[in-house]
């Protein structure tokens, strides 16, 4: 076997669904000594870092920790511990992750019961209400309120009130908008809610911050069956983060350090600076994507500002133009997943990558390969637009 060669990743500009780009203070941190996962110092820092999570999530919720490993895994963590076979549990199905959420439904041995609407597009409370009713005994509803594959933004607070006086759970996916637009878990009544560290709270992938409120806690210390992942079992992981200490698994100890930088960075920051910021850099996409003949593709009203979902123009050839903004600009963006697939670009402005700088970036390399593929527009229309929309206009 040949000798592997030096690492030298390239110095991406990372708009895509995640993960965003990462500050060199989080890279630093990740970088510094390692001491044991029950080092007195490593204590302290979980102690500071669930601190600072209930801080971003917006809730007292004592149960409030990074579970270990990316998105996917807090959301199984939901669902296999306040989930037993044979429960009945609504999910909001609008794109990937929320058929994700039903699969895993499924391999808990509990009965989905879905909710659809077109992709792109949200829910409302009533199709919500209307799926109570078809439900004996429903155990919770699953929503997830920024759908990466969509843009889709969805509403939530008056969903909560109609939620539990059916009797169930509000569980809430909130990979793609923690840190990047408001996630008021204890306002809004949500009763479990995960998130992922690489999208809006620039760290890169590996933990997944869950918080767990009090309704859910009942739920699940009055569970009848063990919880079916030993990994992802809270009744013990919450055993190591709490005052016992006692040893479950080895914590990612880097991966905390860089999520302790990044929710610092988020806290010096100010949560509405950051989510006037993710919102001023979606607008001025949106406007400089218009003027090139662009559209925004998912629901108008409840577009993310974190994800952004662009109508690919007839005729445009999809990889090629995504190759060249990597080969040529350095610009990561996504492709449509599923059903979205050839029709839509997505470009993040998540986190660290929400920035102006970005903006005008990507519109002006996107107007550079489009005009070769034949969507021609104003030369500079696209960067005009968002230079009008940043001064306000
Ligand atoms: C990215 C994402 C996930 C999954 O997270 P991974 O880190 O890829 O496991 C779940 N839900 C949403 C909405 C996401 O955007």
């Amino acid at each position: 076997m040949e000798t592997a060669g030096e690492l030298a990743p390239s110095a991406r500009v990372l708009l895509g669904p995640g993960p965003s780009s990462v500050p060199s203070r989080v890279l630093k941190a990740m970088a510094t000594p390692l001491v044991g996962h029950l080092d007195p110092e490593f204590v302290r820092l979980m102690e500071e870092t669930k601190a600072l999570l209930r801080f971003v999530f917006q809730t007292k919720n004592t149960l409030t920790l990074p579970i270990s490993g990316t998105g996917s895994a807090g959301m199984e963590a939901c669902f296999v511990n306040l989930i037993e076979p044979g429960d009945e549990v609504i999910v909001g199905v609008n794109g990937v992750f929320g058929t994700r959420m039903v699969d895993i439904v499924e391999r808990c041995g509990a009965t989905p019961i879905k909710i659809e609407t077109e992709w792109g597009r949200v829910f409302t409370p009533e199709q919500v209400q209307a799926a109570l009713g078809q439900s004996k005994r429903p155990k919770l509803v699953a929503l997830v309120h920024a759908e990466t594959s969509t843009g889709a933004w969805q509403p939530l607070e008056e969903m909560a009130k109609i939620v539990h006086a059916a009797g169930a759970l509000l569980v809430v996916d909130a990979v793609t908008s923690l840190g990047g637009c408001p996630v008021k878990v204890d306002e809004w009544g949500i009763d479990a809610c995960y998130s992922g560290t690489q999208k809006c709270l620039s760290c890169p992938p590996g933990l997944s911050p869950v918080t767990f409120g009090q309704r859910a806690l009942e739920v699940l210390r009055q569970r009848k069956t063990k919880v079916q992942s030993w990994y992802l079992d809270m009744t013990m992981i919450e055993k190591y983060w709490g005052e016992e200490r006692v040893y479950h698994h080895t914590a990612p100890i880097s991966m905390n350090y860089a999520l302790r930088e990044a929710l610092r960075l988020v806290q010096e920051e100010g949560l509405e600076a950051r989510f006037r910021r993710h919102e001023r850099n979606h607008v001025a996409l949106a406007a400089g994507l218009a003027a090139m003949g662009l559209p925004l593709a998912a629901q108008e009203g409840h577009r993310l500002w974190t994800l952004n979902s662009v109508t690919i123009p007839a005729g445009v050839d999809d990889a090629a133009v995504r190759r060249r903004l990597l080969e040529e600009f350095n610009i990561e963006i996504g492709a449509g997943l599923g059903p979205l697939r050839g029709r839509i670009w997505r470009i993040g402005l998540m986190g660290d990558s929400s920035s102006r700088g970005n903006v005008l970036l990507v519109l002006s390399a996107l107007e550079e390969i489009l005009r070769t593929q034949g969507h021609a527009c104003a030369p500079g229309a696209g960067v005009a637009a968002a230079q009008v929309a940043y001064a306000g206009g």
